[in-house]
């Protein structure tokens, strides 16, 4: 039970990292809050972590919404009193080369994926500030330290991510804050599996070539990305602060020649 009786908001954890880190922290005594804009996928995880004798609550809101960001922390507060950790997992992705991206398909990568992490952290922050107590993990992405082909959007989302991680932690370090950030290399998701099958004809090809970025033959899986949440979430990693934390395969600092 590394987090018993804290109480957790993970955002977009109807899918993916974010269902699968969900179902994690509940199982290690957390109350989890989940959110995701599609209700029908957050209802799935609330019922997975209750079926599993965990805690939790659904809240629908859409993270670049500054209103509804507002009302689901309000909630949250009014409801447990406090949040203890927060994690920003929301995000879309954003395929092709700078001058194949049209200017709103630009504009929504950078909503959800930056605004996305600012609202919530925005409304958060001043009740961690309170107590003087809190955790934050943003999700970041091991493209913001690597150039990979055809996430010009995307790539530039995920370093804002990465640099402002840095920056709040400078700036609420005083008030006992830590934020930290997770830099996935590619793992099978339902976002992954999506891009896979509308961006190549063969998904054997498309396996390929993402083993290709790493060194484990495995593909990454979120269960793993949710074990390195989950050691931002406790408090053994209480003595990382702006650090970014990598579950890639070694895409990041491998190279097999
Ligand atoms: P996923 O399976 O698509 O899950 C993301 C969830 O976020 C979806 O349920 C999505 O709902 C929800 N969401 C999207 N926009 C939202 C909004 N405005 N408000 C609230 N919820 C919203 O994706 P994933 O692969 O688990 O990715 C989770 C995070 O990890 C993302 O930030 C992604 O960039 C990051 N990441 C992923 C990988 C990877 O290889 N999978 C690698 C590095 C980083 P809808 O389905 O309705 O859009």
């Amino acid at each position: 039970m590394r987090l018993a009786n804290k109480v957790i908001l993970i955002t977009g954890s109807g899918s993916g990292i974010g269902r699968s880190t969900a179902l994690l922290f509940a199982r290690e005594g957390a109350t989890v809050i989940v959110n995701d804009l599609d209700e029908a996928k957050g209802i799935e995880t609330l019922k997975d972590i209750h079926a599993d004798g965990g805690k939790g609550h659904f809240i629908h809101a859409d993270v670049t919404h500054a209103e509804s960001v507002e009302q689901m922390v309000d909630q949250i507060i009014e409801q447990y009193g406090h949040i203890d950790v927060l994690f920003n997992n929301a995000g879309i992705s954003g395929v092709g080369a700078l001058h194949e991206v049209e200017p709103d398909a630009w504009e929504r990568v950078i909503q959800v994926n930056i605004r996305g992490v600012y609202l919530p952290s925005k409304y958060v922050l001043p009740h961690m500030m309170k107590r003087k107590s809190g955790n934050i993990i943003n999700m970041s992405s091991c493209v913001a330290e690597i150039g990979l082909a055809r996430r010009a959007s995307y790539s530039a989302t995920k370093g804002a991510v990465l640099a402002l991680t840095k920056s709040m932690q400078v700036d609420y370090a005083a008030y006992n804050i830590r934020v930290n950030a997770l830099l996935p290399g590619t793992i099978l998701t339902p976002f992954v599996e999506n891009y896979l099958k509308t961006s190549y004809d063969n998904p054997a090809t498309a396996i390929a070539s993402i083993k290709k970025r790493q060194l484990s033959e495995e593909l990454g899986l979120p269960e793993d990305v949710a074990q390195a949440a989950l050691f931002l979430a406790s408090d053994e990693s209480k003595f990382m602060m702006g650090s970014p934390l990598y579950i890639d395969g070694g895409a990041t600092f491998g190279k097999n020649a």
